[in-house]
């Protein structure tokens, strides 16, 4: 593949390949300096083997490469799961076959172009930050609601991903000893009681110990209350039934709590509510400020964090991804 070589002094006015890696997809597009999608592409995920995986990502490249017209600055690509600090490394994807892959090497040589890989939930921290709810905020946090919690930082200006790459990691704070199991070996974790999983985990309970309560939902899947799921308390909630709303404000109460816990820590400025769950807006929010303001430590003493909805929707990994990527060239570390 011929490319057209961009020097660190143009990069930050040129246009950059974004790369998000989902479970079941692998979703590109050619992003523009001030955060426009320009053009995209899509290719099925095949999660078993690192070199499809790797595969696609390169067919997706190379169909964006071929649509554009000019130079690109470089690929960043962001996914789920763990990279060391550099984003050479990645020591863990939980969808993907990764395991102390040298992704950033391997996918550099062979798309020879500048690279940037990291955490998608980073990408899209980034993203609000540059573009979105965050935007020029000293301190904000991401949190992305989807069948997990993920998380990122961007302070000073800066994308903080830790001494070893994984901060963020939110998700697995323990917030009930000896509660629900996690995927992740422990027990408690915030994201077993604040997520799309924690929606459906909770739904299923209430419907099997109260089932007149949980009649509006049980009738949305025959009567079997191991089928429901989060999207089916979604739904509903969206219709107005009142159990729903209840289990949705639930998981906002949860929300909050993690929030102000958070903040003991973090003092952040502004906090982006972003991923699947996100789409609920003020039925999770609302009660997650709520029980922020009542939680955050020294309340009525301190201020406590703006609660906003993430503005860049499914795109926002994409995006991040791609400003990353421009950034490190223009830095010269591309
Ligand atoms: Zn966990």
């Amino acid at each position: 593949m011929a490319v057209e070589p961009v020097t660190d002094a143009t990069a930050a006015d040129l246009p950059a390949l974004g790369i998000d890696i989902g479970g079941t997809k692998v979703a590109g597009g050619v992003v523009a300096p001030d955060g426009t999608v320009l053009a995209t592409a899509r290719r099925a995920t095949p999660g078993s083997s690192v070199q499809e995986t790797e595969d696609a990502i390169a067919a997706v490249v190379d169909v964006l490469a071929r649509g554009h017209d000019g130079p690109l600055v470089g690929v960043g690509v962001g996914a789920a799961g763990w990279f060391d600090r550099t984003g050479d490394t990645v020591l863990f994807s939980p969808h993907l076959a990764w395991r102390h892959s040298a992704l950033r090497k391997d996918l550099a040589a062979r798309l020879q172009r500048p690279m940037w890989v990291g955490n998608d939930a980073d990408a899209a921290a980034w993203a609000e930050y540059r573009y979105g709810a965050a935007r020029g905020a000293d301190l904000a946090l991401m949190i992305t609601l989807g069948t997990g919690i993920g998380g990122g930082i961007v302070m000073d200006g800066r994308l903080q991903r830790g001494s070893h790459g994984v901060a963020g990691e939110w998700g697995h704070m323990r917030v009930v000893p000896d509660g629900r199991l996690c995927a992740c070996g422990n027990r408690g974790c915030w994201e077993q009681y604040a997520s799309g999983t924690a929606l459906g985990q909770t739904a299923r309970e209430v419907a099997r110990s109260s089932p007149a309560a949980a009649a509006l939902l049980l009738e949305r899947v025959d009567g079997d209350p191991d089928r429901l799921t989060g999207e089916h308390v979604a739904t509903a909630a969206a219709e107005g039934d009142p159990l729903a709303l209840e289990l949705l404000a639930e998981v906002g109460a949860w929300l909050g709590q993690g929030i102000a816990d958070l903040s003991a820590v973090l003092d952040p400025e502004v906090v982006v509510i972003g991923g699947g769950v996100s789409v609920l807006g003020e039925m999770v929010l609302g009660p997650a400020r709520h029980r922020l303001e009542r939680a955050l430590p020294g309340r009525g003493f301190r201020p406590g964090p703006r609660v906003v909805a993430a503005r860049l929707g499914a795109e926002a990994g994409i995006v991040g991804s791609a400003d990353l990527v421009r950034r490190a060239v223009a830095d010269g570390q591309g």
